[in-house]
């Protein structure tokens, strides 16, 4: 039986990513970048002020300024600040020509002159011919941000195969870009097997259950960049089964099955889709759970046979369609992490165990409970899927372990 890292290196290696499409920056959330992003100008483009204050030459010293002029964010001023001059300036404006620091609004004692308000009152600080005096030193470049201080013209900061978050989002937008390159969104097609399902809410009759997949998994590869295009139920018999994998693989670029690749006698997942062309590239995984998985192709149509248990088809769809998916979309898979187990955990002889596990205020991570793959609560709040190597006895707390992050 293969184990899981060689599996998950098949369904790779049969991976062929798909093509790219320029769309609206305000469309491209959680789309995978298919170019470079460069910085098309200087960011910020302009020195300006890191404060609401005033502009001012640091060679006048402590000397009283006379104020000339405004620059407001979006408003630059007209006027220069020459020698015993300032200009006042609000936090993101253009530094005046002529200026070379800030000083800050509450480090400055204000005189009268100038402009006197409407009502006659006193004049506000930092009017146009009103004067201001330093309360403390001035030194060149203080509360200044530099053009190009967080980019220079040209540098690149998002690379291809990045997937577009709010950071890299406002990090395009601020480098000058309205469409971003991104690799088209993969579509997936779910089939869910078993006599026993039922939708979800609807009553039970005799040995049915609720239909958890259709949704679980949807939310899962939707979560993952993926349309998912249809979502059908067939029954565990032979034609049912092929005629509802034959619409998921013509309309998919990945078809995750669920359930029905066992060896019972109402398995019928295997035969159909032999018979439907896509050759079977591993069945069985030394996992647990998810030791029947099933994984094939059919020219670049990846196809996935999950187990029907809702623990084993999350695990198997984390474990393996998720990496293909992202590969798909030109990602890197996420990266392998490790984590000390906070608890003893008893290993299985023949299978690796992908334990669901939370991190406790202890920084290690422990099981989420009972671990039997019927327990569905199991996966609630799990953050991590822990990777217990096979053996005897049990693995002792305090190992470190691989995760993958969930
Ligand atoms: P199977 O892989 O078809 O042998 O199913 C394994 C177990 O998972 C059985 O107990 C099924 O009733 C259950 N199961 C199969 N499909 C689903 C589903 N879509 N939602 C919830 N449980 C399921
Ligand atoms: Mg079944």
């Amino acid at each position: 039986m293969l184990s899981i890292d060689e599996a998950r290196a098949r369904v790779l290696a049969a991976v062929v990513p798909l093509g790219s499409e320029e769309v609206a920056i305000g469309t491209a959330r959680g789309r995978v970048l298919a170019e470079d992003v460069a910085a098309a100008h200087d960011v910020p483009p302009f020195a300006n002020s890191a404060m609401d204050g005033f502009a001012v030459r640091a060679a006048d010293g402590l000397a009283e300024r006379t104020i000339v002029g405004e620059s407001r964010a979006g408003a630059p001023a007209r006027e220069a600040v020459g020698p015993g001059e300032a200009v006042r300036i609000s936090t993101g404006a253009v530094l005046p020509a002529g200026a070379d620091a800030v000083i800050p609004l509450e480090r400055v004692e204000e005189r009268a002159g100038g402009d006197v308000a409407a009502d006659g009152d006193a004049p506000h600080v930092g009017a146009a011919g009103g004067r201001i005096v330093p309360t403390g030193a001035v030194r060149a470049g203080d509360h200044l941000r530099g053009a190009g201080d967080d980019l220079r013209a040209g540098e690149v900061v998002l690379r291809a195969g990045t997937r577009l978050g709010a950071a890299a989002l406002g990090v395009a937008i601020g480098a000058g870009r309205g469409t971003v390159r991104v690799a088209l969104v993969p579509r997936v097609a779910i089939v869910v097997t078993g006599d026993e399902l039922v939708p979800p809410g609807a009553p039970l009759g005799p040995g049915q259950i609720h239909d958890a997949n259709s949704i679980a998994l949807a939310a899962l590869a939707a979560g993952d960049g993926a349309d998912v295009v249809a979502v059908t139920h067939a029954r565990d018999e032979a034609e049912a089964t092929e005629a509802a994998l034959a619409a998921a693989l013509d309309d998919a670029d990945v078809v995750l099955v669920s359930g029905g690749v066992s060896v019972g006698p109402h398995d019928h997942v295997r035969p159909a889709l032999e018979d439907l062309g896509v050759v079977e590239d591993f069945w069985r995984v030394a996992l647990r759970p998810g030791k029947p998985t099933w994984f094939g192709t059919r020219g670049p149509t990846l196809v996935f046979g999950l187990p029907g248990n809702p623990v084993s088809s999350l695990v198997t769809y984390v474990l393996f369609a998720r990496p293909a998916l992202a590969a798909l979309q030109g990602a890197p898979a996420a990266q392998r992490a490790s984590a000390i187990l906070g608890e003893a955990v008893p290993r299985q002889e023949h299978r690796d165990e992908a334990v669901r596990v939370r991190f406790a205020e202890d920084g290690r991570v422990h099981a989420t409970g009972p671990q039997a793959s019927h327990v569905a609560s199991s996966m609630l709040g799990a953050q991590a899927l822990a990777i217990v190597p096979r053996g005897t006895g049990e693995l002792a707390a305090g190992t470190r372990v691989a995760i993958e992050p969930l």
